[in-house]
């Protein structure tokens, strides 16, 4: 499918796969809808993928977790990006790997306010004018978590379950229409991800990664990129995509 010329909203654009994103969409001739909570980056974004091409790019900084923040953002999106082809449900957090008995209340409802609320808030909003434009895709970046749990893992393994069942019903509720839900579910990608888990402890961070090749932002964007191209009769349902040197989510292998 010719991307050139359709919008696109990312959410969580400021950092990792988002930004990643964002770029391969502009380099695609999309005119874009970025958001995330930090405005500077933000603007950064769209002034570099303006001066880089001849698209357009609306941001909008808020909190996705706030039902409130969402709907101020929804209906501050300007007339002239209003018909949203593609919708790439991005931001999400992970905080913490503590045992859930021992686990921190607060960062359980940052994951579940993120990654289930936010991107139920925003899929709610923005797929009526999918159906009732009678096109669009909605790209949900779930991870390996959503597939299988680990230890430590459990409340932000219990949200990207959350994802993996959204997307699944979302596409049953859909198949009458020519709107299409894929999934991705990544492995270990380095990101800002783990930085942020562990509450900005950068050298926890960077062992997550430690001996193996992780992948990067932009091998996701490339799957999201390639999933929105198909032809309007291919839907690609869900992309389970980790390092070579992960096989799950728990097994990888480290040279020393
Ligand atoms: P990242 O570099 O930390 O980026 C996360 C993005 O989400 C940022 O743009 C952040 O923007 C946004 N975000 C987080 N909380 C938000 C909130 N309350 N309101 C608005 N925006 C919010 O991490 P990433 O790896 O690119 O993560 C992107 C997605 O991939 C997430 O859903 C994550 O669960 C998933 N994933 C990641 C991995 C991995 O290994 N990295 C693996 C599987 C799946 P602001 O901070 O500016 O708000």
């Amino acid at each position: 499918m010719e991307l050139k010329g359709k919008t696109v909203l990312v959410t969580g654009a400021t950092a990792g796969i988002g930004r990643e994103t964002a770029k391969m969409f502009a380099e695609k001739g999309c005119n874009l809808i970025l958001t995330g909570r930090r405005e500077n980056r933000l603007a950064e974004l769209k002034s570099e993928l303006e001066n880089a091409g001849r698209i357009k790019v609306s941001i909008h900084s808020f909190d996705i977790s706030d039902r409130a923040a969402c709907e101020k953002f929804v209906s501050g999106i300007p007339a002239e990006f209003r018909n949203i082809d593609i919708l790439v449900n991005n931001a999400g957090v992970g905080r913490g790997m503590d045992k859930l008995h021992e686990g921190n209340l607060d960062d359980w409802e940052e994951m579940i306010d993120t990654n289930v609320k936010g991107l139920l808030y925003i899929t709610r909003m923005i797929v009526p004018g999918m159906v009732k434009q009678n096109s669009g895709h909605i790209i949900n970046v779930g991870s390996i978590a959503g597939q299988e749990v680990y230890p430590g893992g459990n409340i932000y393994c219990a949200s990207k379950h959350a994802v993996h069942a959204i997307s699944q019903a979302l596409r049953m509720e859909l198949v009458d229409t020519p709107l299409r839900v894929t999934e991705i579910a990544p492995g270990m990608v380095e990101t800002e991800f783990s930085v942020v888990r562990f509450h900005g402890d950068r050298e926890r961070a960077d062992n997550v990664y430690k001996g193996l090749d992780p992948l990067t932002g932009a091998d996701i964007a490339d799957l999201i990129v390639f999933a929105a191209s198909r032809p309007p009769h291919v839907q690609i349902n869900e992309v389970i995509v980790m390092p070579t040197a992960q096989a799950t989510a728990t097994i990888a292998h480290r040279k020393n």
